[in-house]
Formats: structure tokens, sequence, C-alpha cells
């Protein structure tokens, strides 16, 4: 057994699966939920999903399934050093963007502005309904019976009114409590994930330059950096060196910072991580450089006038996609047609049509859309490629 630090999620403190099972016979009940998303249907279709770039705009881009795998990297690392549960981050990682539905934040906007009579649609949420409901893989269970622990971590924030209806798991948002250090590490590690491929993508699709970027204090300063040491350093290289100087820079200051919370808390078990303020978290200053590294990617890579032309089609895409299978259901696959059978009502279809378009990948969805209503949005989506 590996050796966690006190306030680790362990096997023996965690408050198990919904439904009983047997224990594994050769690794750990973490390893198995790790094991479940990675088999899972929805972990698939994360490599035809977009992150920033429509799937089809490269290769070279992020997509969220890559997204997914840096983001287990990072944390696995992170946890490492500070005694924290490897597995738990891993599996947490790994499942965090499994709700997203195809075109990125346009395809989610768009999916909720459909379901706003029908208490909305939230990706984080969806993803812990995938884990708990939507994937069917299983005789004894509906979803795949997660750890306590894994779902906790996968539901990073909740209203008020879903919480209630979670019960035991939407609890911490009722009562003001935090998560597993596991969960806060994987939450943290998502932001560092994305703030340094998205500036790679950025610049690697022209839509970001190095003069740009300099404005901003890490950047500029990594950059610095990197040119002290070679100065003769030029094109992707240059970029990969201050990328890498930044990521590093970030998670050793997360690491320190975290570690002395911890410490400062006095800490001893993971209901005293529960109790505390949250204590996964970065030095004030480096808070400060990563928000404004944020707010420049806001403003001019996922605000670039190219970006915004995609999403414009991708959300009339899905919202014409929701129009047509609220209006006819029977073009529903069976097991979302069964879905609409079962509720009867209005909002039960309603969800079920979401919970199909959430599951599509962005070439499906474009697929299902020129079935639908023929070929001319798709043309139009194809014609905003970049190359
Ligand atoms: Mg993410």
């Amino acid at each position: 057994m590996e050796k966690f630090a006190p306030y680790a999620v362990t096997e023996t403190v965690s408050r198990g699966r919904r439904h009983a099972e047997p224990p594994p016979r050769a690794r750990g009940e973490f390893q198995r939920d790790r094991d479940r998303i990675i088999h899972s249907t929805a972990f698939r279709r994360l490599e035809y999903k977009t992150q920033v770039f429509i799937n089809h705009e490269g290769d070279l881009f992020r997509t969220r399934l890559t997204h997914s795998l840096e983001v287990a990297q990072l944390s696995r690392s992170i946890a490492r050093a500070l005694g924290l549960n490897e597995d738990l981050v891993e599996t947490v990682a790994l499942a965090h963007d499994l709700g997203h539905t195809p075109f990125g934040h346009a395809g989610q906007d768009a999916l909720n502005a459909c379901m706003k009579a029908f208490g909305g649609f939230e990706h984080n949420l969806q993803s812990l309904r995938i884990v708990d409901t939507l994937e069917e893989r299983y005789a004894a269970f509906d979803g795949l019976n997660l750890m306590f622990e894994t779902r906790e971590g996968i539901l990073k924030h909740c209203s008020p009114a879903n919480a209630r209806a979670l019960g035991e798991l939407g609890r911490r948002f009722i009562e003001g409590m935090r998560p597993s250090l596991e969960a806060q590490i994987v939450n943290l590690a998502d932001e560092m994930a994305y703030s340094n491929h998205d500036v790679d993508d950025g610049l690697r699709s022209e839509l970001l330059s190095l003069e740009q970027l300099d404005t901003v204090t890490v950047f500029a300063q990594c950059r610095r950096e990197v040119v002290a040491r070679w100065p003769e350093l030029a094109g992707r290289r240059l970029v990969h060196e201050t990328i890498r100087c930044m990521v590093d820079a970030l998670a050793f200051d997360l690491i320190t910072r975290t570690r002395a919370n911890i410490a400062q808390a006095g800490v001893e078990t993971l209901d005293d991580v529960r109790a505390a303020p949250t204590l996964a978290e970065y030095s004030g200053e480096m808070s400060l450089r990563l928000r404004e590294l944020k707010a420049f990617l806001f403003d001019n890579l996922y605000h670039h006038k190219r970006v915004l032309s995609m999403t414009g089609k991708a959300q009339r895409i899905i919202a014409e996609l929701f129009a047509a299978y609220m209006a006819e259901p029977d073009r529903l696959p069976p097991q979302h047609r069964v879905r609409v059978k079962r509720s009867g009502a209005e909002s039960g279809k309603a969800r079920a049509v979401a919970d199909y378009i959430a599951g599509m990948t962005d070439r499906f969805a474009m697929k299902e859309h020129r079935r639908l209503y023929g070929k001319s949005e798709v043309n139009a989506l194809r014609g905003s490629e970049l190359s």
C-alpha cells in the first residue's frame, strides 16, 4: 500500500459506493474507478470534442481528451508531492470534462439556453450525471457506481436547488464545507493546464503573438529567463521552454503554499480538510499573475473574432438540433426515447434531448445537423476553419 499523508482520501475513510460491490481482487477501489472512467463511452468521445478549437481545425490542437490527460498528469505530480491519493486525482481529472457538449463553451451556453425552462444545462453537473446514471455498462446498476470521493471531486460547483436534490453529495454546498484536498488539487490543475496549453495553441494558430503575450507578466518573466539562458533560441522551442517555465513556476508555488496552509491550519484528517477553509491555493502574488494570464486569454483568444465566428455557428447547430428532437422525439435513438417515455413530462423529454446532444462529438453533431437540416449550416461552419 502506498503511504499517504494522514489527511489524504483512503479506502478506509471513504464513504464508499452507492451500490455495494465485492472489493476488487488485484487493484485499489480508486484504481477501479479510474479504469471505469477510461472504459466508458463518454471518455472515448472526448477525443472528438472541442477544447477551444473545433476538432477539425487541426491535428495539433488540444481536444478535451488531451486536455484531460494533461490535467491528470499535473494533478498526479502535485498529489504525490503533497502525499495525497494519486489514483483519486487521476480519476477525477480524467472524468472532470465528461459532461462537455460538442463545440466547447459555445455548445454549453447554447444548450443551457435551450434548457432554460427545464432546469438549465451545466457541464459539470452533466459529468456527474454521466457517471451516476447515463453510462449503461453494468447489469446491477445504472452509471458507473463510483466511490463517493470520486463523485465529490467531479461535482465542482452546484446551485442550492441542485445541491438539495443530490442529497449526501450536495450537502457540502449547503453547509459550506470543502471537498477533499484531492478534489481541490484537480480543480486548480485544470485551470493550470488550460491557461498554459491555450497559450501554446493560441500561438500555434497565430491568433496570438509573442509580442502580445509579452504584456502578460508571468509569460514575459519566463521568456526573459529562457532568453537569458539560451540567447539564440527562437520559434517553437522558445515557446515550449517559456510554457514549461510557467507550468513549473505555478506548480511549485501551488505545492509550497498548500503545504504551508495545511501546516498552519493544523489539519490532520480528511474531516479537518472538509471543515477548514480552502487549503489548495497559490500565493497571493501567483494568483494575481494567473488571473492576469486568464484575463488576457479571455480577451485575446476566447473572444478573438475568428473563434467567435465559429462560436455563433456552433450555437446555431445546437439550438436547431434541440428544436428538431423536441418537435420529433422519435428521431432520438432507442435508449433516449425510452427516457422520454418513462418521464412522460415535457421536462423529461427536454432532459433526454439534452443528454443526447451533450453526448455528441463535434463531427457527429455536424453530421446529424446536416441530416436534419441539409448542408448549408455545416458548410458555413467549415468555412470558418482555421488552417
Ligand atoms: Mg477542464
